[in-house]
């Protein structure tokens, strides 16, 4: 329920503040059902947050929503604050009670307490509407029984009533023109008790709330309260049957007007012929059968021939605002109980007096037509629209899966037309819709799995080559180190990338403590390793891609013969270092050497043999023993 007593106002207490239903999004869960009971297509779902609301002036006040709700989002307006307000006003304030209690609480024993536990809220009178419902069914059996050829629907019900002007305006002339028992119970009091009288209903129905608004002078009702909202109150104010003592309704009671809650209550109050063949009345009850008779009157009345008693619920007492979970029978049962009881003790001549006293009250009352009737949208709309939602073909099918809250296809079109319902509302739409939406997921999926085996494949490419490349630098670094002959190589800043055990020896102590912490000297500054000249060197080949090949120089104690090359542009550069004190580098180095020399000499060679004959091919094959020798020790020349 929400509440309106920030707009509290004495003169106005029922100033239409907020609409009588509200639905809080934050509690939606869309599941339509709101849409699908509602008799009038009053709920409008929005197209972009699909969201259900409800158009306020289309509304007939049913509560079939409110009762439909599992997640309880929608609420009605409470007039709690409005009614506690009236209590402390210091002003006179008269509860009048629908018969239907005495099938709502039957959890309290005696009606009698009940009563002391609505005066304990601070009311000072205490009335039943029942007198109110005898007053109206006697207008009721006048109208039908001093027949001129019109019949008319009972207007006792505030959502019958509200559905004729709304929808069937052209039945407003065939609404009985009477106040209901609510209307005709204010006059009652405020006659009685006097014009000042402050009035709260109290009833079975939210629909009520907004049939007060409309009357004012001694038919004003103050506040209605429902039930559910009178259990609040007791709650609230920690009233409890077993707190209080008995006490009577105040004047006038009733009589049969207690069998009202029972759909031909009136009919039996007002002891107006229900006899089937004699009788000129045809009670209805119920969401789908006061609809269906509303079409029936309108379009069949002149075969009919009855006047239609008709209520929204299945009686007043399984009215909307009665507790959830009300057996229909069990309070039929407690109801005529009720009434019987109130027969043992009716006093027939207090309560004649009592209706004579207010014979004179105007009972009448007009009704005002306010059309919400939308213009139905031409076939051609109509046809776009099921195509749209994939049904064509529909148009003139009346039967539907009627899962969207339209009877058929082509209702569900015409409402989308109407801009009430959207396309999303409708199964067939939706399905259609996800099929195309798991064949697009499908191919996105399908798509993704192949990115995800080449990603998977190119992965382990990279971790083959990667694997590879470990491989050969590890092949590399192990032939490096198995090498006699040192080897650096440095990077643009001439720090080292990587070097080898030979060289790390030949630059001596110092380079193999940093070796220890630093394998392979990686990163360290070859200037700080070697003399500045040999530093020049390799700084020279850096920058002029120029190679040295087989310098000696002298490193200390030992002769190094030196070449230096680029191994990439500027980049890197190479140092092989070979110590020429090293036996087997002495040995190579000599063959080389000498194989240079015969290489150099051979032609002066050739002509020194010419000239001494044998002598010099002697000295040839001396100097090729030479080196045979040295490439093959032990081997004899
Ligand atoms: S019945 Fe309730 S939850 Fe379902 S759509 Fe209507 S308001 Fe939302
Ligand atoms: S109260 Fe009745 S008419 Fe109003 S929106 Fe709810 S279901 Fe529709």
């Amino acid at each position: 329920m929400t509440s309106d007593i920030h707009n509290f106002d004495h003169h106005n207490l029922l100033m239409p503040v907020e609409p009588l239903f509200q639905i809080h999004h934050d509690l939606c869960t869309k599941c339509y059902s709101c849409v699908r009971i509602c008799p009038v297509k009053a709920i409008k779902v929005d197209v972009n947050s699909e969201l259900p609301s409800i158009i306020t002036n289309r509304c007939i006040g049913c509560g079939s929503c409110y009762r439909s709700c599992s997640p309880h989002a929608i609420f009605y307006r409470s007039s709690i604050d409005v009614t506690k307000a009236l209590l402390s006003s210091g002003e006179k304030v008269a509860a009048i009670c629908d018969p239907t209690i005495s099938g709502e609480f039957h959890d309290i024993t005696d009606y009698r307490k009940f009563v002391e536990m609505i005066r304990q809220l601070g009311f000072t009178f205490v009335s039943e509407v029942s007198f109110g419902v005898d007053l109206v069914a006697m207008k009721y059996k006048e109208l039908f029984e001093n027949f001129k050829g019109k019949y008319y629907i009972t207007a006792n019900c505030p959502s019958v009533v509200s559905l004729i002007e709304k929808y069937h305006p052209e039945l407003i002339i065939n609404l009985a023109p009477l106040v209901s028992p609510m209307v005709a119970t204010a006059k009652v009091i405020r006659q009685k008790y006097g014009e000042d009288v402050r009035v709260v209903f109290i009833g079975p129905c939210m629909a009520t709330k907004d049939e007060a608004l409309k009357f004012e002078g001694d038919a004003k009702i103050d506040a209605v309260l429902t039930f559910i909202e009178l259990r609040q109150l007791f709650n609230d104010l920690n009233i409890r049957e077993s707190q209080v003592e008995f006490s009577e309704f105040d004047a006038p009671l009733g009589h049969l007007g207690s069998l009202y809650p029972i759909s031909n209550g009136l009919l039996q109050a007002g002891e107006i012929n229900e006899n089937l063949l004699t009788g000129s009345v045809i009670t209805t009850e119920g969401r789908n059968n006061m609809l269906d008779a509303v079409k029936e009157f309108d379009s069949r009345i002149e075969l009919i021939k009855r006047n239609f008693n008709m209520f929204y619920d299945e009686g007043c007492l399984m009215g909307p605002g009665t507790s959830p979970g009300g057996e229909k029978f069990l309070r039929m049962t407690l109801v005529t109980e009720y009434a019987n009881k109130r027969l043992t003790t009716f006093d027939k001549q207090t309560w004649a007096e009592e209706i004579a006293c207010v014979a004179s009250l105007d009972l009448s009352r007009q009704f005002v037509a306010d059309d919400q009737r939308l213009p139905i949208p031409d076939d051609e709309k109509i046809e776009e629209v099921l195509k749209m939602i994939h049904r064509e073909g529909q148009m003139h099918n009346d039967i539907g899966c009627e899962s969207c809250g339209y009877t058929n296809c082509r209702e569900l079109a015409i409402a989308i037309s109407q801009g009430l319902a959207t396309t999303e509302m409708c199964h067939v739409f939706t399905g259609h819709n996800r099929q195309e939406y798991i064949q697009t997921l499908r191919a996105t999926n399908e798509s993704l799995a192949k990115t995800k085996t080449a990603l998977a494949e190119s992965e382990e490419m990279a971790k083959h080559e990667q694997e590879a490349q470990k491989e050969t630098a590890d092949i590399i670094s192990t032939m490096l180190q198995k090498l006699i002959s040192g080897v650096v190589i440095v990077d643009e800043d001439l720090k080292i990338y990587q070097s080898n055990k030979a060289f790390i020896r030949i630059v001596g102590e110092e380079a193999a403590m940093i070796d220890e912490v630093i394998p392979g000297l990686v990163g360290a500054d070859l200037k700080s390793l070697l003399p500045v000249h040999f530093y020049k060197m390799f700084s020279y080949v850096l920058t002029s891609d120029e190679s040295i090949e087989n310098k000696d120089v002298q490193f200390g104690d030992t002769k190094l013969g030196i070449s230096i090359f680029s191994i990439r542009s500027h980049k890197y550069v190479g140092g092989i270092l070979r110590d020429m004190y090293v036996p087997e580098l002495r040995k190579e180095q000599i063959v080389n050497r000498l194989s240079e020399v015969i290489d150099e000499n051979f032609d002066m060679v050739q002509k020194i043999a010419y000239l001494l004959g044998e002598g010099a091919a002697k000295s040839e094959q001396m100097l090729n023993s030479v080196i045979d020798t040295y490439k093959n020790p032990g081997k004899k020349t």
